[in-house]
């Protein structure tokens, strides 16, 4: 996770980046106002942590400058204890959550956890067969819970099935969105897939998602619950 930290307190601020750090986040800690908003408006981070009184420019024109360009990334401010009035100007502003000072460090960063899951939650979306997960942008694959290790190849095919979960693919249709060809001697590939698949995706589970249409090709659903 990539962090940039904004704070003018040196000891706060150490503490802070070696903390996250430690947690195997990419801190770029800044002191500056002016500079912080520069690097918030300017470059990519996953979550920016805000202090409110900064020299240069202030925390709340920090975040109405990131938040007046569009920029979602999640933000957490950093108030004074009782400063109750900065914190509803930031949450009114577009802040996605406080901390009052003095923090403990383990808050800090099991906010940040949370501030940082909800927006990978909404930015990959889900394909889901019975229990069987997809998520379309870790290309991980799951069954009751448990990885399920794929080839990119038998990716791309899983995936077209879940696509089209419940509606009959014939091979051709396979060979076209994966293979992008429509050579009749491909459709053997599909057959060869579609076997890798089943030992990997079903093999160990009594109800079995991937189907058989004889003559046809092949459908993807699971019983209704
Ligand atoms: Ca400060």
């Amino acid at each position: 996770m990539k962090v940039l930290l904004i704070e003018d307190e040196a000891k706060i601020s150490s503490y802070v980046a070696k903390a996250f750090t430690r947690a195997g986040h990419t801190v770029n800690a800044i002191t500056d106002g002016q500079a912080g908003l520069i690097t918030a408006t300017s470059d990519p981070y996953d979550v920016i942590i805000l202090d409110l009184g900064l020299p240069g420019r202030d925390g709340l024109e920090i975040l109405s400058a990131i938040r007046g360009r569009s920029i979602s990334t999640p933000v957490l401010i950093l108030t004074a204890r009782g400063d109750v009035k900065d914190r509803i100007t930031g949450l009114n502003r577009g802040a996605d959550d406080y901390l009052a000072k003095p923090f403990s460090m383990e808050e800090l960063l099991a906010r940040v956890n949370v501030l940082t899951r909800r927006k990978g939650e909404d930015a990959s979306p889900l394909l889901r067969v019975g229990d069987l997960v997809m998520n379309e942008t870790t290309h991980t694959v799951t069954r009751d819970g448990k990885t399920v290790h794929l080839s990119q190849r038998e990716y791309e095919v899983l995936h077209f099935l879940m696509l089209n979960a419940g509606r009959t693919v014939t091979r051709m249709d396979i060979c076209e969105h994966v293979w992008k060809s429509v050579l009749a001697n491909d459709t053997n590939a599909v057959d060869v897939y579609i076997q890798r698949l089943r030992v990997k995706v079903d093999e160990d589970f009594p109800e079995k998602l991937i189907q058989t249409v004889r003559g046809t090709g092949y459908v993807m659903g699971a019983a209704e619950k």
